[in-house]
């Protein structure tokens, strides 16, 4: 077992604040066309939920001048985890200090990865309490299921660009304790152009794609989950009839085994519709690393991806200040 995947300290993908020029059109988009619940609403941001997701809210639209993820918050196993992981970020000078919490949560410590995304750790969560019209009949479920839309379950990962793939995987596995599950290395081991990483059994929660422009901090997509590649397919009709670009899919990336469906929401920002790939219980699980030949166009069937799918990001590179 690797000494890095024993950390154990983060739990999970607590949540995503998503920037949108378009911050009514985007929630148009996240809460009817794509099903999610609206829980709080404060300043320029609007809290989100998919019906499946414990917490109170696992999603953030905020209002901003140009589109691309905002803070993105990660839940630590205990009160004593967070405070490990803020020494161990602070001490490798990457801290910016506690503060009171996002809504939904205790006190934070924020912190920018070497790339300078923006990230928070807490462990204090607010579990959501439905509204009596969204009470499940079932008192195991958080919220009953509205079929509004989409319907997405829950925020299940996202993919950050990155200047320097290899530095933020290394401090994503040294510092926050992710296991490495999967690798595109180009030219003889030269060149990391993606890792795939995560903190539990899901597949990913977090992935580092290579910044082919130069760019810093920037988005590659979120992803939000269905349960089953039919309700992908539905996505793809429901995306259509609604006039959302979609970029790529249906279909299977090789790499996961995810059954994808990519469009722009309105801001711009590239969100998937996810399901399918496959949980990675082992504690000794070793990285799949897949070369330039082998990685091929990046699908499992059918169709390259386009070459936006690899150059396209948010903030654009002439957008970012
Ligand atoms: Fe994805």
């Amino acid at each position: 077992m690797s000494e890095h995947a024993a950390i154990h300290d983060i739990a999970h993908l607590g949540g995503i604040e998503l920037l949108t020029p378009e911050p009514e059109r985007s929630l148009w988009y996240f809460r009817d066309v794509l099903g999610m619940e609206v829980v709080h609403a404060a300043g320029p941001s609007v809290y989100l939920r998919g019906y499946g997701d414990r917490a109170a809210s696992t999603f953030k639209l905020t209002h901003a001048d140009a589109p691309g993820v905002g803070c993105i918050s990660w839940r630590a196993a205990s009160a004593a985890a967070l405070e490990r992981r803020a020494a161990a970020l602070m001490a490798a000078g990457l801290g910016e200090g506690w503060s009171n919490g996002d809504f939904g949560r205790g006190r934070s410590f924020r912190f920018r990865d070497p790339d300078g995304h923006s990230m928070a750790l807490y462990y204090e969560e607010l579990a959501y309490e439905a509204p009596t019209e969204l009470r499940s009949a079932l008192k195991n479920q958080p919220q009953r299921y509205t079929g509004r839309g989409v319907g997405v379950r829950r925020t299940d990962h996202l993919a950050l660009m990155a200047h320097d793939v290899s530095a933020n995987r290394r401090f994503a596995q040294e510092l926050l304790g992710f296991q490495l599950r999967e690798q595109v290395i180009f030219d003889d081991g030269r060149q990391e152009i993606g890792s795939w990483m995560s903190p539990n059994a899901i597949h990913h929660q977090l992935a580092y794609v290579a910044d082919l422009d130069g760019g810093h901090g920037r988005l590659h997509h979120v992803s939000l989950w269905v349960d089953n590649r039919e309700d992908v397919l539905r996505a793809a009709d429901i995306l259509t009839e609604n006039g959302i670009f979609i970029e790529a899919g249906p279909s299977k990336h090789n790499n996961s085994q995810g059954f994808y469906l990519y469009s722009y929401e309105p801001g711009g920002n590239r969100v998937e519709i996810y399901s399918g790939s496959y949980l990675v219980l082992a504690p000794d699980w070793q990285p799949v690393i897949w070369n330039e030949q082998e990685r091929g166009s990046g699908t499992y069937w059918g169709a390259p991806l386009p070459e936006t799918f690899l150059k396209y990001a948010t903030p654009t590179v002439a957008a970012k200040k």
